[in-house]
């Protein structure tokens, strides 16, 4: 829980003037959000109301790191339940833009961030997929335009945010 002397109240404007938060300012604390998420039935920390109150409170290095948002399937049923059409998936992307930012990356998505800088490819074959190709006559790795993949996250600057990645909170 964040100390009242360390809220930072323009944390909702910071991330409402991101290119996906604008939803956090639509939002009445209803939450239908939550009723409505599947992950929220199964993942007791996973709340879409209650980030969107964190955001509106100011808890900016709370919300930057907590695990929350990163349980987010993108499935956008909160957006077609919000009465106020705000859209918490889009702010689930916009705290997980700023959390990267500041190097705050859980180790399962810093680990597929890290094989896509490496490899181009998000997931890489285990030593069963390996062999499974060779059986079916397929190359090793499936092909994939490694190079070009490097070439847009390094204008992308996601090298330099994962090298600079921390751990998110448990
Ligand atoms: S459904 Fe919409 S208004 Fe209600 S808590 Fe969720 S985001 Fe806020
Ligand atoms: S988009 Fe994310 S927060 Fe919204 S309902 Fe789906 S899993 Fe839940």
């Amino acid at each position: 829980m964040t100390k009242l002397s360390e809220l930072e109240p323009g944390f909702m404007h910071e991330v409402a003037n991101t290119p996906r938060g604008k939803g956090i300012l639509a939002c009445i604390q209803c939450g239908r959000c939550s009723s409505s998420c599947p992950i929220a039935r199964l993942v007791d920390e996973h709340n879409p109301r209650q980030l969107m109150e964190t955001i509106i409170l100011g808890s900016r290095d709370e919300v930057l790191r907590t695990k929350l948002p990163w349980y987010c399937l993108s499935c956008f049923t909160c957006l077609d339940r919000c009465p106020q059409g705000g859209d918490v998936a889009e702010v689930m992307f916009a705290i997980r833009n700023l959390a990267v930012r500041e190097g705050n990356v859980p180790d399962g998505f810093a680990a597929q961030a890290g094989n896509l800088i490496k490899t181009g490819c998000v997931v890489t074959p285990t030593m069963m997929m390996i062999k499974k190709r060779e059986k079916l006559g397929l190359s090793e790795t499936p092909s994939t335009a490694t190079e070009e993949v490097q070439k847009i996250l390094k204008k992308t600057g996601l090298d330099k945010m994962m090298a600079s990645k921390r751990t998110v909170k448990e």
